[in-house]
């Protein structure tokens, strides 16, 4: 078979490894090149954790997606996750890490169960006021974004598969200019943007927040872009407390924060979690908002006191590309029998990246058993209207922008 992947962030470049390795021949093709740095991929570091309430689907394939990075790592001979731990800072009121606890331990996975004073003892760089008690993944940890998407496209390549650089025009349907094997109801190729068409049998559409440019009637309202803010801190010159040997990646779900240690000695990242404003790629002037730096450093005041008046050393952008109830969309075409969706990564669907190439490779592919064990049994990817859900890793907003007005 001859598939089109579009699309080289961690969904697109796992899926083409997934389908290159069961023999099929297969192009990725990417606007911004592969390991871009404007695609959601593209940052420096991702999250991987067990922890999702009172899910047990999840956790499942984020352990099955780690095991694999963990390959890529020993194949790509570089660096690409660090287990620092992952601890979950409890707000009072907030039961999302007590169903974490409840279904972790119920899967088998690592965890732990810190009071209040077990987390000052154990991160002792970190202020635990106003935290009743910590649940931390000794065996989650951060992944290296934008090299593990670039290692998992090198090993794409070392087995065959073909890398294009190009810009996919919104697709039309067969019959409409094109020619090739998609059939009635199926797409027969994509074109460029410099007017190069690419023919194949099946199609994987994996463009992040541009998804919604592409397919807008059926994506425009299930698939929202909002502009996210990430930031790293000086750290003091010299100063070991806050390198990944010494304190661990946090996440205080309730207060919508998070924070990566010091990988390079330099910089600490803390970012809102927080929904940021709509905007299309395309459009946005990438510009971090000066309300999420004082929010981060009012969140640093508050943590890590020393920090509280240090320089930004890096600040960039990136994209949540938001559904409804947080949940990925992958699925097929409704109106191309031969084409697939993946996208909405709602900011957590980076670690998945892996069991989601499997997942998508074994959909294009129609390889039943793949699909049986790795497929969720409430259809929680497929591409429907969907219901709001609160409260899930995206909750929250800056207390210090203005209402909107
Ligand atoms: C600030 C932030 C923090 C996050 N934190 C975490 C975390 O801690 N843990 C976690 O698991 N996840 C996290 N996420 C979510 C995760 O990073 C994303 O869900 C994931 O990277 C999305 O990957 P993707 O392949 O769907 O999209 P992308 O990485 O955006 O890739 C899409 C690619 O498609 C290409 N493309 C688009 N349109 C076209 C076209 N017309 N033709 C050709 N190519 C095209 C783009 O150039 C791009 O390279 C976070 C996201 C953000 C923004």
């Amino acid at each position: 078979m001859r598939v089109v992947v579009v699309g080289a962030g961690v969904m697109g470049a796992w899926t083409a490894l997934w389908l290159r390795r069961a023999g099929h021949a297969v192009t990725l093709i990417d606007r911004h090149g592969p390991g871009n740095q404007l695609g959601s991929s593209g940052d420096e570091s991702r999250i991987t954790r067990s922890s999702h309430g009172p899910d047990r689907f999840y956790p499942v394939w984020q352990r099955r997606a780690l095991a694999q990075w963990r390959e890529l790592e020993h194949a790509a001979g570089e660096r690409l996750f660090v287990q620092a731990g992952v601890v979950w800072l409890v707000s009072p009121g907030e039961s999302f890490e007590a169903e974490s606890l409840v279904s972790l331990t119920a899967l088998g996975i690592p965890v732990e169960q810190w009071s209040h004073d077990q987390f000052a003892a154990r991160v002792p760089v970190m202020r635990p006021d106003g935290v009743p008690w910590a649940l931390f993944e000794p065996e989650a940890g951060a992944l290296f974004a934008r090299p593990a998407v670039s290692a998992t496209i090198r090993q794409f390549e070392a087995v065959g598969g073909e890398v294009v650089v190009g810009r996919v025009e919104p697709p039309r349907a067969a019959g409409s200019g094109g020619s090739g094997g998609g059939g009635p109801g199926g797409l027969d190729e994509v074109q460029l943007d410099n007017g190069r068409r690419l023919a194949a049998d099946a199609f994987v559409f994996a463009c992040g927040p541009w998804l919604p440019d592409l397919f807008p009637a059926l994506l425009g309202d299930l698939i929202v872009p909002h502009r996210q803010d990430v930031m790293q801190f000086a750290v003091p010159a010299g100063d070991g407390r806050y390198g990944a040997d010494a304190m661990p990646v946090w996440i205080d779900f309730g207060g919508s924060f998070y924070g990566f240690p010091s990988f390079d000695g330099v910089g600490l990242k803390a970012c809102p979690d927080w929904l940021g404003p709509i905007e299309r790629p395309d459009d946005s002037a990438r510009e971090v908002a000066q309300s999420s730096i004082e929010a981060s450093r009012a969140v640093l005041r508050k943590r890590f006191p020393a920090l509280g008046a240090q320089p930004v050393v890096k600040s960039w952008t990136c994209f949540y590309e938001v559904t409804p109830d947080a949940h990925f969309v992958i699925d097929r075409h409704p109106g191309f029998g031969n084409a697939w969706i993946a996208g909405g990564g709602t900011g957590h669907a980076f670690k998945h990246g892996p069991v989601i190439g499997e997942y998508l490779a074994a959909l294009v592919t129609g390889n039943a058993s793949t699909i049986a064990e790795l497929g969720p049994a409430d259809g929680r990817f497929a591409l429907h209207a969907r219901e709001a859900r609160q409260g899930f890793r995206t909750s929250g907003r800056n207390p210090l922008e203005d209402a909107p007005g």
